[in-house]
């Protein structure tokens, strides 16, 4: 079964979740809720699932990086992250429900944690920082599990060693920070030797819950500014949101070009 620009893709999961494709690229029709109860059953089926948060620079990186694409679309789940693919999904007619946040998926994550003992790894960021989000998180929700954390580097030479830190630890969660696309690149690379049910690439994440970078206000992340935030407090990052408006005139474009907005790599198990 392949699916069109907004295929359901009911075997993949128990939940009957579809799918939007924008400019070829896989981004899932799933609400915060269903997000949370997916992972919980991925955790209970025990074998190894990687979810990605793509949100527009993946989009326009994917355009060029054809693994990347690869990754994303064969992805366990590929969450609706940044305003710009909720209105992408919008304007090509197949509705995300509501953005599921990278960041805020870490911060659920660690509250369920809590709740159901779930054990994290945070890998990822500057040294230190994925060990201070931790405290972070596990201060807001006394008796969240920290597995462990540890900076480490999508470097190569560094591969089998995390892997085998990791795996000491038996996680149930793996949060990877080294910004896209080498965060979800080495999780695809590593995902089977892993062995962990659920292994997520969340960008920043850490360093805004670390308190590192600041993170939008409430306000302006509800009303979709959390870009021109982002632009204000780190101007440097000016090159990188020239993706942004790129995207915007891509979809503007890719409605009256059905081909951009096929599926160019379809989960390889459906
Ligand atoms: N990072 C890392 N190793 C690297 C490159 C980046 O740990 O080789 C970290 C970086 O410190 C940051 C995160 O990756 O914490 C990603 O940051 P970025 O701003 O790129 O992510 P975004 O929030 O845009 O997804």
């Amino acid at each position: 079964m392949l699916p069109d620009s907004c295929g359901r893709c009911s075997i993949r999961h128990t939940v009957d979740l579809s799918s939007v494709y924008i400019l070829g690229v896989r981004v899932d029709c799933v609400t915060f809720q269903q997000t949370l109860e997916l992972i919980e059953t991925f955790i209970a089926q025990g074998t190894p699932h990687q979810i990605v948060t793509v949100n527009p620079e993946f989009v326009m990186m994917a355009q060029r990086n054809l693994t990347f694409r690869k990754v994303i679309n064969q992805s366990a789940l590929a969450l609706p992250d940044g305003i710009g693919v909720w209105w992408a999904s919008r304007y090509l007619g197949c509705p995300v429900p509501e953005r599921v946040p990278g960041v805020d998926l870490v911060v659920r994550l660690a509250q369920l944690s809590a709740c159901k003992g779930y054990r994290m790894y945070f890998l990822g960021a500057m040294p230190g920082v994925a060990a201070r989000a931790a405290a972070v998180l596990q201060r807001r929700f006394p008796g969240a599990v920290v597995a462990g954390s540890y900076a480490g580097s999508p470097r190569i030479e560094e591969n089998a060693a995390i892997v085998r830190r990791i795996r000491a630890q038996n996680p149930d969660i793996l949060f990877v920070a080294f910004g896209a696309p080498a965060q979800d690149l080495w999780i695809a690379r590593n995902l089977a030797a892993l062995r962990v049910p659920v292994c997520v690439g969340v960008g920043g994440s850490f360093d805004y819950i670390a308190g590192v970078r600041p993170l939008a206000p409430q306000w302006m992340r509800k009303i979709g500014l959390e870009w021109f935030y982002r632009l204000i407090t780190q101007p440097w990052r000016w090159r990188r949101m020239l993706a942004l408006p790129l995207f915007v005139w891509y979809v503007l474009w890719s409605k009256s070009n059905w081909k951009i907005c096929h599926p160019a790599d379809p989960p390889s198990h459906l």
